[in-house]
């Protein structure tokens, strides 16, 4: 299985559009330190690939990690995708607005997968309009949607076993309902070798550690160090669990005790220590034998 990071920030990326805090400037000054929103690819033949999120700058990812058209391969109208499957974790606009990327003109009909409710939010329901599914025209047109159950089990590229599984993140509403959606995270096993990723993550349950046991590569939620990490840089009074997002202060106490091959923080906040890879905060997760992601990070397992 080969592993491509394409993007490791939160929501707002790093730099953000509206902050000059320290790791903004600094990754304005460096490009080395700007992270785009996240988003993993995953391939068994490095030439065709499952997106897991799709972000707004999914388009500048791509053509950075080199998953582009290939002209000996793409015919004579010079088009082709090298994406066979989108997964999409939750409704946030940071995982899924890259999705409208699609609608250029060439259906591939690349099947885009989620949990029933996002799906139903993204592509509309019973012919109502929606932006994507019919103003977009993406549903109509381009991609195709996939309602996936939880922990239902399927098959993607030549044999890649990928489990959709729910995950504490988005508000729960009065009514039962998810605001904007539920929230998955994804499975991914072959040959005995298996990858979870949650990169948002509220809460890590008694199930999901269960999972976790035994898992060669985990990717986890790293938006916020402290729990009053906003209040402490932006003036925000929200906590990272307000927003759905377990701090790495916290998880790393708990992960440190789970077998686990190798666990890869991301999804960092611009307002996070470990924006900075020499900080006191990613020099303590380094030590704990943990990563940290960066865009354009690449393995296999
Ligand atoms: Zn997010
Ligand atoms: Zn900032
Ligand atoms: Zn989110």
């Amino acid at each position: 299985m080969h592993v491509t990071v394409l993007g490791s920030a939160a929501n707002g990326g790093i730099p953000q559009w509206d902050c000059c805090c320290l790791n903004c400037t600094a990754a304005r000054n460096n490009q080395k330190l700007r992270r785009t929103r996240s988003s993993i690819a995953i391939s068994l033949n490095a030439e065709e690939y499952v997106l897991v999120d799709a972000g707004p700058d999914l388009k500048f990812q791509l053509e950075s990690v080199g998953l582009i058209p290939k002209l000996n391969e793409a015919g004579p109208n010079f088009r082709q995708s090298r994406i066979n499957a989108v997964l999409l974790t939750h409704g946030h606009g940071d995982h899924t607005v890259g999705v409208a990327e699609f609608s250029t003109g060439k259906s591939f009909n690349i099947p885009v997968y989620g949990p029933s409710d996002l799906i139903e939010l993204l592509f509309g329901v019973n012919g109502r309009l929606n932006y994507f599914g019919e103003l977009g025209r993406l549903a109509k047109d381009y991609v195709k949607p996939r309602i996936l159950t939880e922990n239902e089990e399927f098959f993607l590229l030549d044999g890649l076993k990928v489990e959709g599984f729910p995950i504490d993140h988005t508000d729960k509403l009065s009514d039962g309902q998810y605001y904007p959606s539920r929230t998955f995270g994804f499975e991914f096993m072959i040959d005995g070798k298996r990858l979870v990723y949650t990169p948002d993550l509220g809460k890590l349950s008694d199930s999901l550690v269960k999972k976790l046991n035994g898992v060669d590569v985990f990717f986890m939620d790293a938006t916020f160090w402290w729990n009053n990490e906003l209040d402490r840089v932006s003036g925000i009074k929200k906590t990272s669990y307000d927003l759905g997002h377990v701090p790495v202060e916290e998880s790393m106490e708990i992960l440190k005790s789970i077998d686990i091959g190798q666990i890869i923080y991301t999804h960092i906040n611009h307002t996070n220590s470990l924006a900075d890879p020499n900080s006191i905060y990613s020099k303590k997760v380094k030590e704990n034998g943990f990563k940290l992601a960066y865009d354009g990070m690449t393995f296999t397992i």
